[in-house]
């Protein structure tokens, strides 16, 4: 029987290869209960059992429907209410039943409390079959642990005997956990998307101490459920401009008024898109609607950060979905078709397209885990810390170091991973089209579905140059904060990419792509601000640079080749997971498989990388000319600015 866990050999090789141990004492020991597992092998095989039973369901009886579930779209009734796909509604009560929302929710509030990167297989699983399917279900799970986090966050969760024994949203996780209801992350407005600064919808408060939120809200992924997490402008703009000013409430849909339910906001319209039609994109207007306020005034762009994390390496673990989806349509297409005497998997061209999906498939998800580790491990140690506080001065301090350090690899992968997996998810989709011909092109065999469903990941949970604006920005701070330490991981980079073993010569050698492309950027930046770096100490860059600055205009430099940055950064963290990988699995029956991967990934991305760095190092006047205001056509320009 078909089964998207156990025929997925890479991922089997992923799970085989987590670090459970570090995982899994940490999920436990934050909610420590009788119901837990006699050991960490007894947690792992529980968790591989339910993996390969929801991979046998999502095989079974989910792939087979993407046909329809893209052939029936949400609609809203004359009651205000949205009526979901029939389909989508099914799969939905069967994934209920079978516990998935609740995979990694706290025992006591109806879940199973695996950890969250066991969710992130089940979401790569639910994407290969049908991405509306993944994109509906990660919020319910989604939205109730972001509930469980911001009650612990601002200290409304209560603990007895280490473990938690109340939150403050216990009714709408355990109402999540059941997959009977879902939420949504409510930000995106008509003049604010990117721009969250933008935001107008108004929360003013009320004596009794809740909110009233007015404004109107768009796009909103399954905006039809019951628990929205709202961003909405809490203070004067004047005394508090942009996103200072911004706050983060709990909204629910309906509420009681007069001894009736009623909805507490309206539902403006149910979007008709390009693809993932089953999934629902709602307009909402909130008009002195009910909310209550999560953690502090006036943080709220900070509290979405902690949603938006999470969700930012859900979508890696989707673009990974809808890839291994293309590559294997691809293969079978591949395989089967022949023309001039052979199947199409054996001309070079064919067999070139096909050989970079496999290795870029693998390199997503090798820092796809990663970054979904880290991630977790961060977020629960500052949650432990907050709930259990070391009563040792000594070992709070390790603690936070430690879970600073992962933070810090967690926030470094996340950009990257949103980044590679929109545009690549992409990308495989149109491969995958081109690879089967005129087929590809015909709606029966499900290929251009793939491309229709793909082509919004670049786009929501932050665009592509959103990530790479991040990428940039913190590793160009990183640099100013410790110049000297920089230029000695140069040093280091260029002597390894010169010596030792060849697979650790070409991670080198993406290193040092990076760090030349990282120096260019600054020094170009430092040329526009300063005239000139030289005579200016390498220690002293750091003050030279944090004077005076026009954001509009110092920065161009690094804007301008912010994604080709994002792309040497992505590549060198695949290639250098990798390498890692085929490391760690020496000794095994995978060590030559997996050092084989990462020499292919790597020999196919080192040339790709030299030629980005060439176009950043570029010194003539194609992209000179879109420096400044961005307008490659001259307007707006004056003429001495062209000449120059
Ligand atoms: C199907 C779908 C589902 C969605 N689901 C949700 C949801 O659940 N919740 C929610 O709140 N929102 C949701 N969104 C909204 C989505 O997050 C936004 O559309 C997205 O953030 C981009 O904002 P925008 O559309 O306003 O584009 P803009 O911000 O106007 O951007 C337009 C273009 O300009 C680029 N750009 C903007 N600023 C810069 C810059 N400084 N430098 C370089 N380039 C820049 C962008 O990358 C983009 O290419 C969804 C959208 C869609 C289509």
């Amino acid at each position: 029987m078909a089964n998207f866990f156990t025929d997925n050999e890479d991922l089997q090789f992923q799970f085989d290869n987590m670090d459970w141990d570090t995982v899994i004492d940490i999920v436990e020991a934050g909610f420590p209960d009788e119901e837990g597992y006699a050991s960490n092998e007894e947690a792992v095989a529980f968790f591989r059992d339910v993996l390969t039973q929801m991979g046998e369901f999502i095989a079974n009886e989910i792939a087979p429907h993407s046909k329809e579930l893209d052939e029936q779209h949400p609609e809203i009734l004359d009651n205000g209410e949205v009526k979901e796909p029939e389909r989508m509604e099914k799969i939905m009560k069967a994934l209920g039943e079978l516990g998935a929302m609740g995979l990694s929710l706290p025992r006591r509030l109806g879940g199973m409390n695996a950890p969250l990167v066991v969710n992130s297989m089940l979401l790569e699983m639910l994407a290969r079959a049908d991405v509306s399917v993944m994109s509906h279900f990660g919020f319910h799970g989604g939205i109730a642990s972001a509930l469980l986090l911001y009650s612990i966050e601002e200290g409304s969760t209560e603990i007895t005997n280490g473990g938690i024994t109340k939150t403050r949203f216990d009714e709408q996780i355990a109402a999540m956990a059941t997959g009977q209801e879902w939420g949504a992350m409510v930000l995106t407005e008509p003049g604010a998307g990117s721009d969250l600064a933008q935001i107008r919808a108004k929360a003013v408060e009320q004596e009794d101490g809740s909110w009233r939120l007015t404004g109107q809200k768009i796009f909103i992924t399954s905006g039809h459920g019951e628990h929205h997490i709202v961003i909405a402008r809490s203070e004067d703009p004047s005394t508090h401009p942009g996103l200072k000013g911004l706050s983060l409430f709990y909204c629910p849909a309906h509420i009681e008024k007069d001894g009736e339910k009623v909805r507490n906001f309206a539902i403006g319209g149910v979007e008709g898109k390009m693809g993932q039609h089953s999934a629902v994109a709602a307009t909402l207007d909130f008009e002195d609607s009910y909310a209550e306020l999560i953690g502090q005034r006036g943080h709220g762009f900070l509290g979405m950060l902690l949603l938006m994390n999470n969700a930012r390496i859900a979508v890696g673990f989707e673009s990974l979905g809808i890839m291994e989806n293309a590559y294997r349509k691809s293969v079978a297409y591949a395989e089967e078709r022949v023309t001039m005497g052979k199947p199409i998997v054996q001309h070079e061209m064919i067999a070139d397209y096909l050989d970079e999906m496999d290795v870029l498939i693998a390199g997503l998800r090798a820092i796809s885990f990663k970054a979904a580790t880290y991630e977790e491990v961060a977020t629960r140690m500052k949650g432990m810390l907050k709930t259990q506080p070391p009563q040792d001065d000594k070992e709070r301090r390790e603690r936070e170091k430690k879970m600073r350090r992962m933070k810090r690899k967690a926030r470094h992968l996340t950009p990257l991973i949103k980044y590679v997996g929109g545009e690549e998810c992409v990308r495989f989709a149109r491969m995958a089209m081109q690879i089967h011909g005129g087929i590809g092109y015909i709606v029966e065999a499900g290929i251009e579905k793939l491309l229709r469903d793909a082509l919004v990941i670049p786009v929501y949970e932050g665009t592509s140059q959103i990530q790479a604006l991040m990428a940039l920005k913190d590793n160009m701070q990183s640099v100013i904060r410790n110049p000297g330490r920089f230029f000695s991981m140069q040093a280091a980079a260029r002597l390894d990419a010169v010596r030792g073993d060849p697979m650790d010569r070409l991670v080198a050698k993406m290193r040092v792509h990076v760090l030349n492309g990282i120096q260019t950027i600054l020094t170009n930046i430092a040329a526009d601000k300063l005239g000139d770096l030289r005579g200016v100490p390498v220690l002293n860059w750091r003050a030279a640079f944090m004077k005076d600055w026009d954001p509009g205009k110092d920065f161009s430099f690094g804007m301008l080749h912010a994604e080709r940055l994002c792309q040497l950064l992505c590549w060198e963290a695949m290639g250098k997971a990798l390498a890692e990988q085929a490391k760690a699995a020496q000794g095994t029956p995978q060590e030559e498989k997996r050092r084989e991967i990462a020499l292919r990934f790597l020999e196919r991305y080192e040339p790709r990388a030299r030629g980005v760095l060439l176009q950043i190092e570029e010194k003539g006047s194609v992209f000179r000319r879109l420096l400044g205001n961005g307008n490659g056509n001259g307007k707006g320009k004056k003429k001495e600015d062209l000449a120059a």
